[in-house]
């Protein structure tokens, strides 16, 4: 185990004292924040200052859900009103002190979200989008509809303030209050970006495909993100309502929503200081030109326009422009690539936690059609630890759709697939990556905005994710699980010899980098069955002989190996058997000399392959 080298401890107890002096300086702020607003006397800026710090911390949730997580949903204003609602109704209606109605106000907003959330399990994108938006209509329709428990069209007036025991906040006191959250907010988005959660969210959002392949569960992601992000809207809509002691359906509108959107976008989604500046801009600014307000919507539309087109990062850009300049100077100066892999690996412990060891993975009679496509009729392979099964056959024999059947993208038509004594064909495919199967894709798919050390440590996601709650909040178990997983991936880049690019952007990598990462990535999420699509096309000479060494450096840990390529020398010198798919299913199975002899792959195959490999 990586854990037990000194200099690894070493750096996991460093994280930790970060991770305590982070809390220091969050306390500081905390107290910054509330110290300032106290000196607040003026009503107008106690007003707008309330009115910021709420919108800051509802867009930093919705960073979280959009910005990391890429889910495009667009009703924060309804979760925030159901929060601002269920705390007021609870005080109001049902006698119960704020300190417990806030709370639960903020749990039934964050129950509303994985509501909201279960079309995003389903559907991605503009489908997503567009579902959301008409939830925002279903929430104000509901609120307008609530009668006395809601108040109706006219909404809730005369909400008790902020009230702690029998103590009455004043307005500045309840502005301190609301500061503290915020800088909370702040720092609570911040530790879940650098978390194993945080990771695996961006992960999911650059490329679901392989976060499902690596075992990550994105629905349990989706659901758990949801959750988070609307119980932050949650807790801000109850400030809200008992700061504002009146609110009505109209705070939870699409325009509200779109608005918070807008505040995300302009400042710069994705990043850590854009929902600041963007919701900072776009309170106060058409707080000012309150004289114009019939052109409020023509402005917030045009500032949009402008956002979308000239400044796709949003306002923060300057640092992305500086991130792009950096990146050019990188890919100017590439970094050497390490040709060689080193002879031997001194690979992290791959060993499966749980389960038995290494089991064989076994497919027998496959079907699978694309509609009047056929593209296995009658496919099977077996791959045994310890060994190398290649298989070839010319474009369009079925190759990538058996690859596919194996991982859980498709369920097969007929025929059956096993690992070990368990039936697996009908797994999703993140629960055939947790059994130990784990892929790459004949194109890479990386998650390109992370950088190589995050795509290894997310690809640990599922066996070390520790818990959501330590991930917010930052605390020093947070910081044990990061370090042991960036000391894993800095294991895992160096026994493969790249560990010069830990710091790069993977998707500012070479083609044979990219490569190799996706490798050990999959290697990073400790399978048992290595499924490889094509890992040589590509790569030069000596790329394709270091991945060689490689695939026989895992063979003797006691990997099964499924690789999928058309490079005959790559073939011939590692494979232990080979599988010759044609037209669907199986033309030959056997040694790689019984199948250089095979007459029937001559004809069909390798005559031409060989000679043009050669
Ligand atoms: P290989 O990887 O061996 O080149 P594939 O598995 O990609 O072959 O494709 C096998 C056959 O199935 C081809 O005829 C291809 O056009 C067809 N096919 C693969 N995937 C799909 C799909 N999603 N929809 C329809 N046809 C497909
Ligand atoms: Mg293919």
């Amino acid at each position: 185990m990586p854990s037990s080298d000194p200099l690894a401890k070493n750096g996991i107890e460093h994280a930790v004292r970060a991770a305590r002096r982070r809390y220091i300086v969050l306390a500081i702020a905390m107290g910054a924040a509330v110290a300032v607003s106290l000196l607040v006397q003026d009503r107008y800026v106690t007003y707008l200052a309330r009115l910021t710090l709420l919108n800051i911390i509802v867009v930093y949730a919705l960073n979280i859900l959009l910005g990391y997580a890429g889910q495009a949903s667009i009703a924060a204003a309804a979760i925030f009103a159901v929060g601002a609602y269920g705390s007021a109704v609870g005080v109001m209606h049902f006698g119960i002190p704020f300190l417990i109605a806030w709370p639960l106000g903020a749990l039934l907003a964050g129950l509303v979200g994985i509501l909201s959330a279960l079309p995003a399990l389903r559907l991605a994108g503009s489908y997503l989008a567009m579902v959301s938006i008409a939830f925002n209509v279903v929430a104000e329709q509901v609120l307008i509809l609530g009668g006395n428990i809601t108040g109706g069209p006219v909404g809730l007036p005369a909400i008790p303030p902020i009230t702690i025991g029998s103590y009455s906040l004043s307005e500045t006191q309840m502005l301190a209050l609301i500061a503290a959250c915020a800088v909370l907010a702040i720092y609570c988005t911040a530790s879940f970006r650098n978390s194993q959660w945080g990771r695996a969210a961006i992960a999911m959002r650059d490329s679901e495909l392989a976060a499902k392949s690596l075992g990550i569960n994105t629905v349990g992601l989706k659901i758990a993100i949801f959750f988070v992000s609307s119980l932050m809207m949650g807790l801000a809509g109850g400030l809200y309502a008992h700061s504002t002691n009146y609110i009505s359906p109209d705070i939870s509108g699409i325009l509200a929503s779109f608005v918070l959107v807008l505040m995300l976008v302009l400042g710069g989604i994705g990043t850590l200081w854009g929902p600041l500046v963007g919701a900072c801009v776009l309170t106060i600014v058409p707080q000012m030109l309150s004289d114009f307000q019939k052109y409020h919507l023509l402005v917030l539309g045009g500032i949009l326009l402008v956002a979308i087109t000239q400044m796709p990062k949003g306002l923060t850009q300057p640092q992305d422009i500086f991130a792009r300049w950096r990146r050019k100077k990188l890919s100017a100066h590439p970094p050497v690539q390490s040709a060689a892999a080193p002879q031997s690996l001194n690979l992290p412990s791959l060993t499966r936690t749980g389960g038995d060891e290494h089991p064989t993975l076994s497919a027998t009679n496959i079907v699978k059609k694309f509609g009047g496509v056929v593209a296995l009729s009658n496919a099977a392979v077996e791959v045994r630890p310890g060994m190398i099964r290649g298989m070839i056959g010319p474009n369009g024999s079925g190759k990538s759709t058996l690859v596919n059947v194996l991982t859980g993208f498709y369920v097969p038509d007929a025929g059956t697939v096993k690992l070990g004594d368990r039936v697996i064909q009908k797994l999703s495919t993140a629960a055939i990556a947790q059994a130990g199967i784990v892929r790459t894709f004949q194109t890479p798919r990386l998650f390109s905005d992370l950088t190589v050390e995050e795509n290894l440590s997310a690809s640990q996601f599922y066996h070390r994710p520790g818990s959501l709650v330590s991930a917010m909040f930052g605390t020093p178990g947070n910081a044990r699980v990061n370090g042991a997983a960036a000391n894993e991936s800095g294991s895992l880049a160096t026994a493969l010899g790249f560990s010069g690019l830990l710091g790069q952007r993977a998707g500012d990598l070479s083609q044979g980098n990219q490569r190799q990462l996706e490798i050990a990535r999959a290697l990073a999420s400790h399978p048992s069955i290595l499924i490889l699509d094509e890992p040589a096309a590509g790569l030069s000479h000596e790329e394709s002989m270091s991945l060689c060494t490689l695939l026989e450096n895992l063979r003797t840990k006691g990997l099964g190996i499924l690789l999928i390529e058309h490079h005959m020398d790559v073939v011939m010198r590692v494979c232990d058997r080979i599988t010759v798919l044609n037209r669907g299913s199986v033309l030959a199975e056997g040694t790689p000399q019984e199948i250089r002899n095979n007459a029937a792959v001559q004809e069909a195959y390798l005559g031409k392959a060989a000679g043009a490999a050669a």
